[in-house]
């Protein structure tokens, strides 16, 4: 590592923390909309860890994380290595309290990050990618399911095998259930900020907190342990790593099932907490319709577990309501290998 750590346009020394903002892009009105950062350069040398929250607008617990990881736990004085914390992902999805970007409905993350003339998304995109991730050696994305009960969990891609070993090194060390998925990225995929960065052999992890529209327990503490395990994990700060507590772990190596669609319109309502095993063929939710009458029961497709309920359209969409129409995702299904 270099004496300084150069990030957006700010260099900053040894020992300590600065802010600044990655050059953005400009509305109509010519109001510049930027990526405000936090960067702190340890006094000893050390890898660089990448936190970047609100990928997604409306997921903002992370940003609570950050804040209480470089604000009021490390002492640039104490740190080996630096830290990089960017609290909104996307600050066009987040200005207007959604999920994606206003201006153009695209996701920051799933956009490429390789086109500096591209569109405003892969522009905010390129920015970041310039701008921080490609000065990390370890980076945690972190997001929330929408609403309080679901579990908190972290999904790792175990497919490249250059960033495997410390993608699991990475989960152990955060502590909450892992979903693992083995699918590397294809080399013809689109250079995303996650694909490139696994190209690069950088390895993302992937945390999703839950109630993420307000800043809430048991979410920021959480995401605070884990950090500061993932550091302990590397050597970036001296202690323990600590096991997580106050919400539900299942252990061991965890596979997305899929997601769970209703058949039937109406209100709906489940069963069971997510993190709770179901048993296969068990009912997992009800639908019933505006005389109350019970018109479909959806059932658990295999033994496991559900993260979130989420009433939304689609993957990725959440409602806010506890009301479905044909074909809504309404669970998002996981089974359980033990290690
Ligand atoms: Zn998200």
């Amino acid at each position: 590592m270099s004496e300084k750590l150069a990030v957006g346009d700010i260099t900053i020394p040894k020992g300590e923390m600065k802010k600044g903002a990655i050059k953005g892009v400009e509305l109509a009105n010519n109001v510049a909309v930027d990526i405000p950062f936090l960067a702190m350069n340890g006094a000893e040398d050390g890898p660089t860890l990448l936190l970047m929250s609100t990928q997604h607008g409306i997921e903002i617990q992370g940003i609570e994380v950050i804040h209480r990881v470089m604000r009021d736990e490390l002492d640039p004085k104490k740190l080996r290595g630096a830290i990089i914390g960017v609290p909104v992902g996307n600050p066009l999805a987040y200005m207007h309290h959604q999920y994606l970007s206003w201006i153009d409905n695209l996701d920051v993350g799933t956009v490429r990050c390789d086109r500096p003339n591209g569109n405003t998304t892969e522009r905010l995109a390129y920015a970041l990618w310039e701008g921080a991730w490609s000065k990390a050696d370890y980076i945690v994305n972190i997001h929330c399911n929408t609403r309080p009960d679901s579990l908190i969990y972290q999904w790792i891609n175990t497919g490249n095998p250059e960033t495997r070993d410390d993608l699991v090194k990475m989960a152990d060390a955060f502590g909450a259930t892992t979903i693992v998925s083995d699918r590397a990225p294809a080399e013809d995929a689109p250079p995303t900020l996650g694909n490139k960065a696994s190209w690069k052999g950088v390895p993302v992890i992937l945390e999703e907190l839950i109630d993420g529209r307000w800043i809430s327990e048991p979410s920021t503490s959480a995401g605070v342990r884990g950090v500061l395990n993932i550091m302990k994990a590397y050597d970036m700060i001296d202690g323990d790593v600590e096991p997580q507590e106050g919400f539900p772990v299942v252990p061991g190596v965890n596979r997305f099932h899929g997601v769970i669609r209703c058949a039937r319109g109406g209100l709906i309502r489940f069963f069971k907490a997510p993190g709770e095993l179901f048993a296969e063929g068990e009912p997992l939710a009800e639908i019933y319709d505006l005389y109350g009458d019970v018109i479909e029961e959806v059932k658990m497709p295999v033994e496991g577990y559900v993260w979130a309920y989420p009433c939304g359209q689609s993957l990725g969409t959440s409602g806010g309501l506890q009301a479905v129409q044909s074909g809504a995702n309404i669970a998002y299904v996981f089974t359980h290998e033990s290690k």
